[in-house]
Protein backbone atom coordinates (compact mmCIF):
# COMPACT_ATOMS: atom_id res chain seq x y z
CA UNK A 1 0.00 0.00 0.00
CA UNK A 2 1.30 3.60 -0.78
CA UNK A 3 1.95 6.40 1.29
CA UNK A 4 -0.49 9.73 1.49
CA UNK A 5 0.47 11.95 -1.16
CA UNK A 6 -0.90 15.36 0.64
CA UNK A 7 1.30 16.99 3.12
CA UNK A 8 0.79 18.17 6.31
CA UNK A 9 -1.32 21.51 6.13
CA UNK A 10 0.88 22.40 9.13
CA UNK A 11 4.12 22.13 7.32
CA UNK A 12 3.14 24.87 4.69
CA UNK A 13 5.23 27.84 4.46
CA UNK A 14 3.69 31.79 4.07
CA UNK A 15 4.75 31.79 0.35
CA UNK A 16 5.96 28.95 -2.60
CA UNK A 17 7.76 30.74 -5.95
CA UNK A 18 5.05 28.20 -7.88
CA UNK A 19 1.10 27.61 -6.80
CA UNK A 20 -1.03 25.57 -8.60
CA UNK A 21 -4.76 25.67 -8.04
CA UNK A 22 -6.36 22.58 -8.86
CA UNK A 23 -4.90 19.06 -9.36
CA UNK A 24 -7.04 17.38 -12.21
CA UNK A 25 -5.83 17.31 -15.63
CA UNK A 26 -4.16 20.72 -16.14
CA UNK A 27 -3.02 21.03 -12.17
CA UNK A 28 -1.43 17.67 -11.97
CA UNK A 29 0.44 17.71 -15.30
CA UNK A 30 1.58 21.41 -14.98
CA UNK A 31 3.02 20.02 -11.55
CA UNK A 32 4.86 17.38 -12.84
CA UNK A 33 6.65 18.87 -15.71
CA UNK A 34 7.56 22.30 -13.32
CA UNK A 35 8.67 19.99 -11.03
CA UNK A 36 10.84 18.14 -13.15
CA UNK A 37 11.97 21.02 -15.56
CA UNK A 38 15.53 22.00 -15.79
CA UNK A 39 15.80 25.81 -13.57
CA UNK A 40 18.81 27.71 -12.62
CA UNK A 41 17.25 27.68 -9.15
CA UNK A 42 14.72 25.24 -8.55
CA UNK A 43 11.33 27.13 -7.73
CA UNK A 44 9.22 26.02 -4.72
CA UNK A 45 5.71 24.54 -5.73
CA UNK A 46 2.68 23.84 -4.22
CA UNK A 47 -0.78 22.78 -4.87
CA UNK A 48 -3.88 23.54 -3.37
CA UNK A 49 -6.77 21.32 -4.06
CA UNK A 50 -10.17 21.73 -2.64
CA UNK A 51 -11.22 18.17 -2.25
CA UNK A 52 -10.14 15.23 0.10
CA UNK A 53 -7.16 12.70 -0.68
CA UNK A 54 -8.82 9.30 -1.91
CA UNK A 55 -6.57 6.30 -1.57
CA UNK A 56 -7.82 3.23 -3.97
CA UNK A 57 -10.20 0.67 -1.97
CA UNK A 58 -11.53 3.55 -0.26
CA UNK A 59 -14.24 4.62 -2.93
CA UNK A 60 -17.84 3.99 -2.06
CA UNK A 61 -19.51 1.02 -4.46
CA UNK A 62 -22.81 0.50 -2.53
CA UNK A 63 -25.70 2.60 -3.64
CA UNK A 64 -26.24 3.95 0.16
CA UNK A 65 -22.95 5.14 0.15
CA UNK A 66 -23.11 7.43 -3.12
CA UNK A 67 -25.41 10.08 -1.24
CA UNK A 68 -23.24 10.27 1.64
CA UNK A 69 -20.54 11.50 -1.06
CA UNK A 70 -22.47 13.71 -2.77
CA UNK A 71 -20.57 17.38 -2.71
CA UNK A 72 -23.15 20.21 -1.28
CA UNK A 73 -22.75 23.22 1.10
CA UNK A 74 -23.19 20.41 4.08
CA UNK A 75 -20.79 18.02 2.94
CA UNK A 76 -17.76 20.81 1.36
CA UNK A 77 -15.26 17.50 1.02
CA UNK A 78 -17.91 15.17 -1.10
CA UNK A 79 -16.49 13.53 -4.24
CA UNK A 80 -19.37 13.65 -6.52
CA UNK A 81 -20.89 16.68 -7.55
CA UNK A 82 -24.22 17.64 -9.34
CA UNK A 83 -24.39 21.63 -10.03
CA UNK A 84 -27.99 22.04 -11.58
CA UNK A 85 -28.73 25.40 -13.58
CA UNK A 86 -31.48 26.16 -15.22
CA UNK A 87 -30.97 25.01 -19.14
CA UNK A 88 -28.09 22.90 -18.35
CA UNK A 89 -26.61 20.20 -15.23
CA UNK A 90 -22.86 19.50 -14.60
CA UNK A 91 -21.27 16.48 -13.41
CA UNK A 92 -18.14 16.55 -12.08
CA UNK A 93 -15.37 15.19 -9.27
CA UNK A 94 -13.70 16.87 -6.50
CA UNK A 95 -10.40 15.11 -4.86
CA UNK A 96 -6.62 14.86 -5.50
CA UNK A 97 -6.47 13.84 -8.79
CA UNK A 98 -9.94 15.84 -9.93
CA UNK A 99 -12.67 14.07 -12.34
CA UNK A 100 -9.63 12.14 -13.86
CA UNK A 101 -10.79 9.84 -10.00
CA UNK A 102 -14.26 9.10 -11.56
CA UNK A 103 -14.60 9.46 -15.22
CA UNK A 104 -14.76 6.51 -17.68
CA UNK A 105 -10.75 6.81 -18.89
CA UNK A 106 -11.40 7.49 -22.58
CA UNK A 107 -8.79 8.84 -24.06
CA UNK A 108 -9.73 10.18 -27.64
CA UNK A 109 -8.15 12.97 -30.19
CA UNK A 110 -10.94 15.73 -31.36
CA UNK A 111 -11.08 15.75 -35.22
CA UNK A 112 -8.06 18.01 -36.88
CA UNK A 113 -10.48 20.42 -37.83
CA UNK A 114 -11.95 21.22 -34.36
CA UNK A 115 -8.98 23.09 -33.78
CA UNK A 116 -9.87 25.22 -37.16
CA UNK A 117 -12.29 27.07 -35.70
CA UNK A 118 -12.34 30.44 -34.39
CA UNK A 119 -11.81 31.64 -32.00
CA UNK A 120 -9.18 29.08 -31.34
CA UNK A 121 -5.46 30.90 -31.72
CA UNK A 122 -4.11 30.54 -34.98
CA UNK A 123 -0.94 28.89 -33.56
CA UNK A 124 -3.38 26.11 -31.70
CA UNK A 125 -3.44 23.51 -34.80
CA UNK A 126 -3.55 19.78 -34.23
CA UNK A 127 0.11 19.12 -36.04
CA UNK A 128 1.29 21.66 -33.39
CA UNK A 129 -0.73 19.57 -30.59
CA UNK A 130 0.45 16.18 -32.35
CA UNK A 131 3.38 15.62 -30.04
CA UNK A 132 1.79 17.21 -26.70
CA UNK A 133 -1.23 14.46 -27.49
CA UNK A 134 1.65 11.99 -27.44
CA UNK A 135 2.99 12.94 -24.29
CA UNK A 136 -0.34 12.95 -22.54
CA UNK A 137 -0.87 9.46 -23.87
CA UNK A 138 1.86 7.97 -22.42
CA UNK A 139 1.68 9.88 -19.33
CA UNK A 140 -1.14 8.81 -19.00
CA UNK A 141 -0.36 5.33 -20.16
CA UNK A 142 -3.13 5.05 -22.09
CA UNK A 143 -4.20 1.67 -24.49
CA UNK A 144 -7.94 -0.09 -25.84
CA UNK A 145 -9.15 -3.05 -23.86
CA UNK A 146 -7.30 -5.90 -25.09
CA UNK A 147 -10.98 -8.13 -25.37
CA UNK A 148 -13.13 -5.24 -25.63
CA UNK A 149 -14.98 -6.47 -28.98
CA UNK A 150 -16.14 -9.99 -26.55
CA UNK A 151 -18.17 -7.72 -24.37
CA UNK A 152 -21.47 -8.00 -24.61
CA UNK A 153 -22.31 -4.14 -24.71
CA UNK A 154 -19.58 -3.38 -27.66
CA UNK A 155 -21.60 -6.06 -29.64
CA UNK A 156 -25.02 -4.62 -28.85
CA UNK A 157 -23.24 -0.92 -30.20
CA UNK A 158 -21.74 -2.92 -33.07
CA UNK A 159 -25.66 -4.20 -34.25
CA UNK A 160 -26.07 -0.59 -35.10
CA UNK A 161 -23.23 0.24 -36.42
CA UNK A 162 -23.06 -2.64 -38.80
CA UNK A 163 -26.24 -1.23 -40.48
CA UNK A 164 -24.22 2.05 -40.98
CA UNK A 165 -22.51 3.31 -44.15
CA UNK A 166 -19.40 5.12 -43.51
CA UNK A 167 -19.24 4.77 -39.76
CA UNK A 168 -17.74 1.77 -37.84
CA UNK A 169 -17.01 0.93 -34.40
CA UNK A 170 -13.71 1.04 -32.97
CA UNK A 171 -12.32 0.69 -29.82
CA UNK A 172 -11.34 2.91 -27.88
CA UNK A 173 -8.29 4.00 -26.13
CA UNK A 174 -8.69 3.91 -22.50
CA UNK A 175 -6.80 5.41 -19.03
CA UNK A 176 -7.07 1.89 -18.10
CA UNK A 177 -3.79 -0.69 -17.08
CA UNK A 178 -4.72 -3.94 -17.67
CA UNK A 179 -1.60 -5.48 -17.46
CA UNK A 180 0.91 -4.84 -14.69
CA UNK A 181 0.40 -6.43 -11.48
CA UNK A 182 2.80 -4.98 -9.03
CA UNK A 183 4.79 -1.87 -7.95
CA UNK A 184 5.42 0.53 -10.70
CA UNK A 185 9.20 1.64 -11.21
CA UNK A 186 9.04 4.90 -12.33
CA UNK A 187 6.27 6.10 -9.95
CA UNK A 188 6.51 3.58 -7.27
CA UNK A 189 2.47 2.86 -7.20
CA UNK A 190 1.49 -0.51 -6.98
CA UNK A 191 -0.94 -1.09 -9.78
CA UNK A 192 -3.11 -3.92 -10.58
CA UNK A 193 -5.29 -5.64 -13.80
CA UNK A 194 -8.29 -4.54 -14.55
CA UNK A 195 -11.28 -6.79 -13.39
CA UNK A 196 -13.72 -5.22 -16.12
CA UNK A 197 -15.57 -4.37 -12.74
CA UNK A 198 -17.69 -1.55 -14.26
CA UNK A 199 -16.99 1.03 -11.42
CA UNK A 200 -14.74 3.19 -13.11
CA UNK A 201 -17.24 6.43 -12.24
CA UNK A 202 -18.03 5.76 -8.78
CA UNK A 203 -14.20 5.06 -8.59
CA UNK A 204 -11.76 2.66 -9.07
CA UNK A 205 -10.97 0.26 -5.86
CA UNK A 206 -8.43 -2.32 -8.45
CA UNK A 207 -6.04 0.01 -8.84
CA UNK A 208 -6.40 -0.59 -12.47
CA UNK A 209 -7.35 2.58 -13.21
CA UNK A 210 -4.85 5.34 -14.58
CA UNK A 211 -5.43 8.34 -12.41
CA UNK A 212 -4.03 11.27 -12.32
CA UNK A 213 -3.16 9.96 -8.50
CA UNK A 214 -1.47 7.11 -10.28
CA UNK A 215 0.67 8.96 -12.55
CA UNK A 216 1.13 13.07 -12.86
CA UNK A 217 0.42 13.30 -9.46
CA UNK A 218 2.92 10.87 -7.71
CA UNK A 219 5.59 11.76 -10.01
CA UNK A 220 4.85 15.72 -9.59
CA UNK A 221 5.56 14.42 -5.70
CA UNK A 222 8.66 12.46 -6.14
CA UNK A 223 9.97 16.09 -7.65
CA UNK A 224 9.36 18.10 -4.22
CA UNK A 225 6.07 19.42 -5.25
CA UNK A 226 4.14 19.58 -1.80
CA UNK A 227 0.18 19.13 -1.88
CA UNK A 228 -2.42 20.18 0.25
CA UNK A 229 -6.12 19.04 0.01
CA UNK A 230 -9.25 21.02 1.41
CA UNK A 231 -7.92 24.06 0.80
CA UNK A 232 -10.30 25.68 -1.63
CA UNK A 233 -9.10 29.23 -3.10
CA UNK A 234 -11.77 31.96 -3.56
CA UNK A 235 -9.93 34.60 -5.45
CA UNK A 236 -6.18 35.69 -6.60
CA UNK A 237 -4.63 39.48 -6.19
CA UNK A 238 -1.75 40.59 -7.82
CA UNK A 239 0.93 42.80 -5.47
CA UNK A 240 3.14 45.17 -5.99
CA UNK A 241 6.67 43.23 -5.96
CA UNK A 242 5.29 41.08 -8.85
CA UNK A 243 3.51 38.27 -7.08
CA UNK A 244 0.30 37.21 -5.88
CA UNK A 245 -1.52 36.58 -2.73
CA UNK A 246 -4.17 33.48 -3.09
CA UNK A 247 -6.74 33.98 -0.56
CA UNK A 248 -8.23 30.55 0.76
CA UNK A 249 -10.48 28.55 2.54
CA UNK A 250 -9.49 25.60 4.31
CA UNK A 251 -12.15 22.50 5.13
CA UNK A 252 -11.41 20.04 7.81
CA UNK A 253 -14.12 17.20 8.37
CA UNK A 254 -14.03 17.76 12.00
CA UNK A 255 -15.10 21.60 11.83
CA UNK A 256 -17.88 22.86 10.15
CA UNK A 257 -16.99 26.32 9.31
CA UNK A 258 -13.81 27.29 7.18
CA UNK A 259 -10.37 28.54 8.47
CA UNK A 260 -9.73 31.50 5.90
CA UNK A 261 -6.33 32.87 5.24
CA UNK A 262 -3.43 33.81 2.37
CA UNK A 263 -0.52 32.23 1.20
CA UNK A 264 2.09 34.54 -1.65
CA UNK A 265 2.93 33.00 -4.76
CA UNK A 266 6.05 34.63 -5.90
CA UNK A 267 6.45 34.59 -9.16
CA UNK A 268 3.50 32.55 -10.60
CA UNK A 269 -0.06 31.10 -10.13
CA UNK A 270 -1.43 28.14 -12.69
CA UNK A 271 -5.29 28.08 -12.45
CA UNK A 272 -6.28 24.55 -13.09
CA UNK A 273 -9.71 24.69 -11.31
CA UNK A 274 -11.96 23.23 -14.26
CA UNK A 275 -14.12 24.90 -16.24
CA UNK A 276 -16.50 26.08 -13.52
CA UNK A 277 -13.59 26.40 -10.52
CA UNK A 278 -11.57 28.20 -13.02
CA UNK A 279 -13.94 30.16 -13.85
CA UNK A 280 -15.60 31.25 -10.45
CA UNK A 281 -11.86 32.30 -8.85
CA UNK A 282 -11.21 34.55 -12.27
CA UNK A 283 -14.41 36.08 -11.80
CA UNK A 284 -14.09 36.63 -7.69
CA UNK A 285 -10.42 38.10 -8.71
CA UNK A 286 -12.03 40.43 -11.24
CA UNK A 287 -14.50 41.64 -8.32
CA UNK A 288 -11.52 42.11 -6.64
CA UNK A 289 -9.48 44.21 -9.21
CA UNK A 290 -7.98 41.89 -10.72
CA UNK A 291 -7.73 43.47 -14.81
CA UNK A 292 -9.24 40.77 -17.06
CA UNK A 293 -10.52 40.43 -20.39
CA UNK A 294 -14.55 40.98 -21.12
CA UNK A 295 -14.43 37.48 -22.28
CA UNK A 296 -13.81 35.67 -19.21
CA UNK A 297 -17.22 33.61 -18.33
CA UNK A 298 -17.95 33.65 -22.37
CA UNK A 299 -18.00 29.96 -24.91
CA UNK A 300 -19.56 27.87 -22.05
CA UNK A 301 -20.29 24.50 -23.66
CA UNK A 302 -21.05 21.01 -22.44
CA UNK A 303 -19.22 19.76 -25.37
CA UNK A 304 -22.65 18.57 -27.03
CA UNK A 305 -23.28 15.84 -24.50
CA UNK A 306 -26.56 13.66 -24.53
CA UNK A 307 -27.74 10.75 -23.02
CA UNK A 308 -30.60 7.82 -24.16
CA UNK A 309 -31.54 4.51 -23.24
CA UNK A 310 -32.47 1.12 -24.37
CA UNK A 311 -34.07 -0.62 -22.20
CA UNK A 312 -35.14 -4.59 -22.21
CA UNK A 313 -33.93 -5.82 -25.65
CA UNK A 314 -33.43 -9.09 -26.88
CA UNK A 315 -29.95 -8.94 -26.03
CA UNK A 316 -27.83 -9.35 -22.76
CA UNK A 317 -25.38 -6.44 -22.16
CA UNK A 318 -23.62 -6.96 -19.29
CA UNK A 319 -23.85 -3.16 -18.10
CA UNK A 320 -24.02 -3.93 -14.19
CA UNK A 321 -20.68 -3.35 -12.79
CA UNK A 322 -19.92 -5.55 -9.77
CA UNK A 323 -17.14 -3.31 -8.43
CA UNK A 324 -14.99 -5.30 -5.82
CA UNK A 325 -17.55 -7.97 -5.25
CA UNK A 326 -16.56 -10.86 -7.88
CA UNK A 327 -18.80 -13.16 -5.99
CA UNK A 328 -21.73 -11.61 -4.86
CA UNK A 329 -24.03 -12.84 -6.37
CA UNK A 330 -21.65 -15.39 -7.79
CA UNK A 331 -20.83 -15.65 -11.38
CA UNK A 332 -18.76 -16.61 -13.93
CA UNK A 333 -17.29 -15.13 -16.46
CA UNK A 334 -19.46 -12.09 -16.48
CA UNK A 335 -17.33 -9.01 -17.93
CA UNK A 336 -18.99 -5.93 -17.40
CA UNK A 337 -16.08 -4.28 -18.41
CA UNK A 338 -15.11 -0.32 -17.96
CA UNK A 339 -17.42 2.18 -18.20
CA UNK A 340 -17.04 2.85 -21.74
CA UNK A 341 -15.21 0.88 -24.37
CA UNK A 342 -16.24 1.46 -27.90
CA UNK A 343 -17.03 4.53 -29.71
CA UNK A 344 -19.18 4.89 -33.36
CA UNK A 345 -17.57 7.76 -34.87
CA UNK A 346 -20.31 8.98 -37.43
CA UNK A 347 -19.84 11.33 -40.58
CA UNK A 348 -16.41 12.23 -40.17
CA UNK A 349 -16.54 13.70 -43.77
CA UNK A 350 -19.12 15.74 -43.07
CA UNK A 351 -18.95 19.03 -41.24
CA UNK A 352 -18.35 19.60 -37.53
CA UNK A 353 -21.38 20.47 -36.92
CA UNK A 354 -23.65 16.93 -38.24
CA UNK A 355 -20.72 14.93 -36.95
CA UNK A 356 -21.50 12.47 -33.21
CA UNK A 357 -20.13 9.97 -31.41
CA UNK A 358 -21.83 7.18 -30.07
CA UNK A 359 -20.04 5.15 -26.71
CA UNK A 360 -21.20 2.47 -24.34
CA UNK A 361 -21.81 2.89 -20.75
CA UNK A 362 -21.58 0.54 -18.01
CA UNK A 363 -23.47 0.97 -14.35
CA UNK A 364 -21.14 0.75 -11.69
CA UNK A 365 -22.85 -1.27 -8.99
CA UNK A 366 -23.57 1.53 -6.47
CA UNK A 367 -25.83 2.79 -9.60
CA UNK A 368 -27.42 -0.82 -10.57
CA UNK A 369 -30.27 -0.96 -8.13
CA UNK A 370 -31.36 2.91 -8.58
CA UNK A 371 -31.06 2.82 -12.08
CA UNK A 372 -33.20 -0.01 -12.56
CA UNK A 373 -36.56 1.40 -10.70
CA UNK A 374 -35.66 4.92 -12.41
CA UNK A 375 -35.27 3.33 -15.70
CA UNK A 376 -38.44 1.00 -15.28
CA UNK A 377 -40.73 4.00 -14.74
CA UNK A 378 -39.55 5.94 -17.23
CA UNK A 379 -39.96 2.99 -19.75
CA UNK A 380 -43.38 3.21 -19.45
CA UNK A 381 -43.42 6.45 -21.73
CA UNK A 382 -40.42 5.00 -23.77
CA UNK A 383 -41.27 3.60 -27.36
CA UNK A 384 -41.11 -0.27 -28.02
CA UNK A 385 -39.44 -0.81 -31.14
CA UNK A 386 -40.34 -3.95 -32.07
CA UNK A 387 -44.09 -4.84 -31.13
CA UNK A 388 -45.61 -8.36 -31.47
CA UNK A 389 -46.89 -10.28 -28.89
CA UNK A 390 -44.13 -13.09 -28.83
CA UNK A 391 -41.89 -9.96 -28.15
CA UNK A 392 -44.14 -8.73 -25.22
CA UNK A 393 -44.47 -12.18 -23.21
CA UNK A 394 -39.98 -12.04 -23.56
CA UNK A 395 -40.49 -8.53 -22.48
CA UNK A 396 -42.07 -8.99 -19.44
CA UNK A 397 -40.35 -12.27 -18.15
CA UNK A 398 -36.91 -10.02 -18.27
CA UNK A 399 -39.16 -7.62 -16.07
CA UNK A 400 -40.31 -9.60 -14.15
CA UNK A 401 -36.91 -11.39 -13.59
CA UNK A 402 -35.21 -8.00 -12.62
CA UNK A 403 -33.95 -8.55 -9.07
CA UNK A 404 -30.56 -7.74 -7.75
CA UNK A 405 -27.92 -8.95 -10.43
CA UNK A 406 -30.00 -11.20 -12.19
CA UNK A 407 -28.41 -11.57 -15.53
CA UNK A 408 -31.85 -12.58 -17.26
CA UNK A 409 -33.43 -9.25 -16.33
CA UNK A 410 -34.33 -6.39 -18.47
CA UNK A 411 -31.82 -4.08 -17.07
CA UNK A 412 -29.37 -6.17 -18.05
CA UNK A 413 -30.67 -6.65 -21.50
CA UNK A 414 -30.67 -2.69 -22.43
CA UNK A 415 -27.92 -0.04 -23.59
CA UNK A 416 -27.18 3.22 -22.13
CA UNK A 417 -25.70 5.74 -24.65
CA UNK A 418 -23.57 8.61 -24.07
CA UNK A 419 -23.09 10.73 -27.04
CA UNK A 420 -21.27 13.82 -28.22
CA UNK A 421 -22.04 16.75 -30.80
CA UNK A 422 -21.20 20.28 -31.45
CA UNK A 423 -23.27 23.04 -29.36
CA UNK A 424 -22.49 26.13 -30.57
CA UNK A 425 -20.34 27.01 -26.96
CA UNK A 426 -22.86 29.81 -26.22
CA UNK A 427 -23.24 29.71 -22.42
CA UNK A 428 -22.16 32.36 -20.11
CA UNK A 429 -20.93 32.41 -16.60
CA UNK A 430 -21.12 34.79 -13.76
CA UNK A 431 -22.06 36.04 -10.65
CA UNK A 432 -25.10 36.07 -8.80
CA UNK A 433 -24.64 36.86 -5.05
CA UNK A 434 -21.18 35.94 -5.03
CA UNK A 435 -22.00 32.55 -6.64
CA UNK A 436 -21.23 31.01 -10.09
CA UNK A 437 -24.61 31.10 -12.46
CA UNK A 438 -24.55 29.37 -16.17
CA UNK A 439 -26.94 30.86 -18.18
CA UNK A 440 -27.57 29.29 -21.58
CA UNK A 441 -31.56 29.91 -22.73
CA UNK A 442 -32.61 27.69 -25.21
CA UNK A 443 -29.70 25.16 -25.73
CA UNK A 444 -31.43 21.83 -25.24
CA UNK A 445 -33.11 22.96 -28.76
CA UNK A 446 -30.56 23.38 -30.49
CA UNK A 447 -30.76 20.76 -33.97
CA UNK A 448 -27.79 18.64 -32.79
CA UNK A 449 -29.37 17.20 -29.88
CA UNK A 450 -32.73 16.26 -31.69
CA UNK A 451 -30.35 14.88 -34.19
CA UNK A 452 -29.01 12.45 -31.80
CA UNK A 453 -32.23 11.63 -29.95
CA UNK A 454 -33.29 10.28 -33.66
CA UNK A 455 -29.75 8.28 -34.00
CA UNK A 456 -30.33 6.96 -30.24
CA UNK A 457 -33.77 5.64 -31.78
CA UNK A 458 -31.85 3.65 -34.25
CA UNK A 459 -29.65 1.99 -31.84
CA UNK A 460 -32.93 0.78 -29.96
CA UNK A 461 -34.37 -0.10 -33.07
CA UNK A 462 -30.83 -2.55 -33.90
CA UNK A 463 -31.41 -4.03 -30.84
CA UNK A 464 -35.36 -4.59 -30.71
CA UNK A 465 -35.24 -2.32 -27.12
CA UNK A 466 -37.56 0.47 -26.14
CA UNK A 467 -36.31 3.48 -26.67
CA UNK A 468 -35.69 6.00 -23.46
CA UNK A 469 -34.79 9.15 -24.07
CA UNK A 470 -32.35 11.38 -22.41
CA UNK A 471 -34.43 11.70 -18.33
CA UNK A 472 -34.42 15.61 -18.19
CA UNK A 473 -34.03 16.72 -21.69
CA UNK A 474 -37.87 15.15 -22.32
CA UNK A 475 -39.50 13.76 -19.00
CA UNK A 476 -38.83 16.45 -15.89
CA UNK A 477 -37.70 19.55 -17.66
CA UNK A 478 -38.22 19.70 -21.14
CA UNK A 479 -34.84 20.50 -23.14
CA UNK A 480 -32.93 20.34 -19.85
CA UNK A 481 -29.14 18.75 -20.76
CA UNK A 482 -26.68 17.20 -18.10
CA UNK A 483 -23.16 17.32 -18.82
CA UNK A 484 -19.92 15.32 -17.67
CA UNK A 485 -17.32 17.95 -19.74
CA UNK A 486 -17.94 21.12 -18.84
CA UNK A 487 -15.62 23.57 -21.16
CA UNK A 488 -14.88 27.06 -21.62
CA UNK A 489 -15.61 30.18 -19.45
CA UNK A 490 -12.20 31.57 -19.92
CA UNK A 491 -11.18 30.33 -23.13
CA UNK A 492 -8.18 30.70 -25.12
CA UNK A 493 -8.02 33.47 -27.86
CA UNK A 494 -5.89 34.98 -30.08
CA UNK A 495 -6.58 38.52 -28.48
CA UNK A 496 -8.53 39.57 -25.40
CA UNK A 497 -11.37 40.59 -27.40
CA UNK A 498 -11.87 37.11 -28.09
CA UNK A 499 -10.19 35.02 -25.29
CA UNK A 500 -9.39 35.26 -21.44
CA UNK A 501 -6.24 33.50 -22.48
CA UNK A 502 -3.46 33.85 -24.94
CA UNK A 503 -1.81 30.36 -26.56
CA UNK A 504 0.49 29.67 -23.78
CA UNK A 505 -2.48 30.15 -21.40
CA UNK A 506 -1.24 33.54 -20.37
CA UNK A 507 -3.65 35.74 -18.99
CA UNK A 508 -4.89 38.83 -21.30
CA UNK A 509 -4.58 41.67 -18.78
CA UNK A 510 -7.03 44.05 -20.49
CA UNK A 511 -5.11 46.62 -21.26
CA UNK A 512 -3.32 46.50 -25.03
CA UNK A 513 -5.04 43.71 -27.57
CA UNK A 514 -2.31 41.12 -26.56
CA UNK A 515 -0.81 41.97 -23.06
CA UNK A 516 -0.62 39.63 -20.24
CA UNK A 517 -0.56 39.54 -16.60
CA UNK A 518 3.48 37.96 -16.35
CA UNK A 519 3.18 35.04 -13.92
CA UNK A 520 -0.87 34.20 -14.46
CA UNK A 521 -1.40 31.14 -16.47
CA UNK A 522 -4.58 28.93 -16.49
CA UNK A 523 -4.74 25.83 -17.81
CA UNK A 524 -7.76 22.98 -17.66
CA UNK A 525 -11.22 22.70 -19.55
CA UNK A 526 -11.88 26.51 -18.85
CA UNK A 527 -9.11 27.15 -21.94
CA UNK A 528 -11.42 25.21 -24.78
CA UNK A 529 -13.43 27.49 -26.34
CA UNK A 530 -15.52 25.47 -28.40
CA UNK A 531 -17.37 21.96 -27.99
CA UNK A 532 -14.75 19.56 -29.29
CA UNK A 533 -16.49 16.73 -30.29
CA UNK A 534 -15.27 13.67 -28.09
CA UNK A 535 -14.59 12.94 -24.46
CA UNK A 536 -12.14 15.89 -23.74
CA UNK A 537 -9.47 15.44 -20.97
CA UNK A 538 -6.94 13.79 -23.93
CA UNK A 539 -7.56 17.37 -25.49
CA UNK A 540 -7.29 19.07 -21.87
CA UNK A 541 -4.08 17.59 -21.24
CA UNK A 542 -2.14 17.93 -24.58
CA UNK A 543 -2.89 21.92 -24.16
CA UNK A 544 -1.17 20.84 -20.81
CA UNK A 545 1.31 19.66 -21.71
CA UNK A 546 2.02 22.59 -24.03
CA UNK A 547 1.39 25.46 -21.39
CA UNK A 548 3.61 23.56 -19.05
CA UNK A 549 6.99 24.15 -21.87
CA UNK A 550 5.42 28.01 -21.91
CA UNK A 551 5.72 28.45 -18.56
CA UNK A 552 9.21 26.54 -18.06
CA UNK A 553 10.11 28.82 -21.13
CA UNK A 554 8.96 32.01 -18.99
CA UNK A 555 10.41 31.42 -16.15
CA UNK A 556 13.56 30.71 -17.60
CA UNK A 557 13.62 33.80 -19.28
C1 LIG B 1 -18.67 10.76 -14.78
C2 LIG B 1 -17.67 11.41 -15.70
C3 LIG B 1 -17.09 10.66 -16.72
C4 LIG B 1 -16.17 11.27 -17.57
N1 LIG B 1 -15.54 10.50 -18.52
C5 LIG B 1 -14.61 11.05 -19.31
C6 LIG B 1 -13.90 10.26 -20.26
O1 LIG B 1 -14.08 9.05 -20.34
N2 LIG B 1 -13.01 10.88 -21.07
C7 LIG B 1 -12.80 12.23 -21.00
O2 LIG B 1 -12.02 12.74 -21.81
N3 LIG B 1 -13.44 12.98 -20.10
C8 LIG B 1 -14.30 12.42 -19.23
N4 LIG B 1 -14.91 13.18 -18.28
C9 LIG B 1 -14.56 14.60 -18.19
C10 LIG B 1 -13.13 14.82 -17.71
O3 LIG B 1 -12.86 14.07 -16.55
C11 LIG B 1 -12.93 16.32 -17.47
O4 LIG B 1 -13.13 16.96 -18.70
C12 LIG B 1 -11.56 16.63 -16.95
O5 LIG B 1 -11.33 15.99 -15.73
C13 LIG B 1 -11.41 18.13 -16.78
O6 LIG B 1 -10.09 18.38 -16.38
P1 LIG B 1 -9.76 19.74 -15.64
O7 LIG B 1 -8.33 19.73 -15.29
O8 LIG B 1 -10.30 20.84 -16.46
O9 LIG B 1 -10.68 19.74 -14.34
P2 LIG B 1 -10.90 18.68 -13.19
O10 LIG B 1 -10.35 17.35 -13.55
O11 LIG B 1 -12.33 18.75 -12.81
O12 LIG B 1 -9.99 19.24 -12.03
C14 LIG B 1 -10.25 20.46 -11.38
C15 LIG B 1 -9.77 20.34 -9.96
O13 LIG B 1 -9.81 21.61 -9.32
C16 LIG B 1 -10.38 21.48 -8.03
N5 LIG B 1 -10.96 22.77 -7.68
C17 LIG B 1 -12.10 23.34 -8.17
N6 LIG B 1 -12.29 24.55 -7.63
C18 LIG B 1 -11.25 24.77 -6.79
C19 LIG B 1 -10.89 25.84 -5.95
N7 LIG B 1 -11.62 26.95 -5.89
N8 LIG B 1 -9.75 25.74 -5.20
C20 LIG B 1 -8.98 24.60 -5.26
N9 LIG B 1 -9.30 23.55 -6.05
C21 LIG B 1 -10.40 23.64 -6.81
C22 LIG B 1 -11.39 20.36 -8.19
O14 LIG B 1 -11.70 19.76 -6.94
C23 LIG B 1 -10.64 19.42 -9.12
O15 LIG B 1 -9.81 18.55 -8.39
C24 LIG B 1 -15.84 12.63 -17.42
C25 LIG B 1 -16.43 13.38 -16.40
C26 LIG B 1 -17.33 12.77 -15.54
C27 LIG B 1 -17.96 13.60 -14.44
S1 LIG C 1 -13.50 -1.65 -14.81
FE1 LIG C 1 -13.14 -1.82 -12.58
S2 LIG C 1 -11.02 -2.50 -12.42
FE2 LIG C 1 -11.30 -1.75 -14.52
S3 LIG C 1 -10.63 0.38 -14.41
FE3 LIG C 1 -12.84 0.39 -14.14
S4 LIG C 1 -13.12 0.33 -11.91
FE4 LIG C 1 -11.01 -0.26 -12.29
Amino acid sequence: MNQPLSNNWNSRSDSYDIIIIGSGYGGAITARRLAEAEFTTKPSICILERGMEWIPGLFPDESEDLTNHLKNPLNPLGLYEYRRYKDISIIQGSGLGGTSLINANVAIIPEPNVLDQDPWPSTITSKMLAPYYDDAAKGLDVTQHPKGMDLLKVQALNKRAAQLSGSRLELLKLAVNFTVDGIDPETGVERHPCTDCGDCVTGCNIRAKNTLYMNYLPLAKKSGVEIFTQVKVKCIEPDLSGGFSIHYERFSPRHNLPESGTIRANRAVVVSAGSLGSTEIMLQSRDKGLKLSDAVGTRFSGNGDFFGIAYNSDQRTDIMGFGNHPNDPPRSDVKAGPTIVGVIRYDRGKPLKEQIVVEDLTLPRAGVNPSRLLIKDLSIKGKDTDPGIGDKVRELGRVARDIGFNLDGALNHSMIYLVMGHDDAGGTMNLKNRKLQIEWPGVGNQGIFEQINNELFLHAKALGATFIESPLWDYFDARHLVTAHPLGGCPMGETRHTGVVDDCGRVFNGNGDKDVHHGLFVTDGSIIPTAIGVNPFLTISALSEHIAKCIIEELNK
